[in-house]
């Protein structure tokens, strides 16, 4: 079948063509850290994830901080069937979460992957915000919490950095999906059992887009939850965005987040290349 899993259409046969992202008939996982305790607390909980990198991305960021993993599709192969055993071979129940880093891509191939395997830990989708309503609906049958970017309200910008035409409206109809999907928030002893965690990164020189993506989230989404990260950092030989964010940056995202009464989530320490969450504003 032809490949449409996300907003680019490609319509290729991947058993044979390649579409944007890369990705072939198989799924290619770039790395597997076990007990992975870099998200926010909810998501890590007291355990850690068993957070799967899968490999190429339907994004472009020029500013990717995976760049390897995402920009080239290398890592070892499987089908649906041999993923399925693969991630059978984990003892799960000593994870607090199982984590899809970037899966997006592989959505068709890990619909298949659910049909003989039964996650008994809350499974984690951990994308770009790039995806199509009908894929959400389809692969809600086995995710359990959803972390999406929610990058850009600004298009040309989405285009620059992102190679993602329309960004605004598909994370926006994409989000709004995935809330739709999983309802109210439901934790259990601080963790995200089920429900959606809405993540955006401010950019260097681009707050007026940081505070539209806030104002995007406080219009659309119901009951939001929200993690805003400070955590940029620019990469070799990206000449676009060349430096971290500036303190007052940070400070004005954070002080409109808070005018919009969006408090429920996470910021970071401004220091936080090393990512140490602070709990609600
Ligand atoms: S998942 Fe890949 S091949 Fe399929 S539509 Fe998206 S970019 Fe194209």
């Amino acid at each position: 079948m032809n490949c449409n899993d996300c907003p680019r259409y490609c319509n290729v046969d991947r058993n044979k063509d390649k579409g944007f992202c890369g990705g072939s008939n198989k799924i290619v996982i770039a790395k597997v850290i076990e007990n992975f305790m870099w998200e926010e607390p909810c998501i890590t909980g007291g355990k850690g994830t068993l957070a799967i990198f899968f490999a190429g991305c339907n994004l472009k960021c020029c500013y990717c901080q995976n760049y390897k993993i995402s920009h080239e599709v290398k890592g070892d192969c499987y089908s649906p069937e041999e993923f399925a055993i693969f991630l059978k071979s984990f003892k799960l129940e000593n994870f607090s979460a199982l984590e899809f880093i970037t899966p997006t891509h592989y959505s068709s191939l890990l619909i298949e992957v659910f049909k003989s395997f039964k996650s008994p830990i809350p499974v984690v989708w951990n994308s770009g915000g790039y995806e199509t309503v009908e894929k959400i609906k389809e692969i809600s049958s086995f995710v359990d919490v959803f972390i999406p970017d929610f990058k850009y309200s600004d298009d040309k910008l989405a285009i620059e950095l992102s190679s993602a035409p329309k960004y605004f409206e598909i994370a926006t109809n994409a989000i709004k999906q995935m809330v739709k999907e999983k309802g109210e928030n439901q934790f259990e002893n601080g963790e995200l059992k089920k429900g959606v965690l809405i993540r955006h990164l401010v950019l260097p020189g681009h707050v007026g887009n940081s505070i539209n993506v806030l104002k995007a989230i406080k219009k659309e989404i119901l009951h939001p939850f929200v993690s805003i990260m400070s955590q940029f950092v620019p990469i070799k030989n990206n000449q676009i965005l060349k430096r971290t964010i500036l303190p007052l940056e940070y400070k004005i995202v954070l002080s409109y987040a808070e005018k919009l009464n969006l408090n429920n989530g996470y910021i970071q320490e401004f220091s936080s290349a090393s990512q140490n969450y602070i709990p609600n504003f």
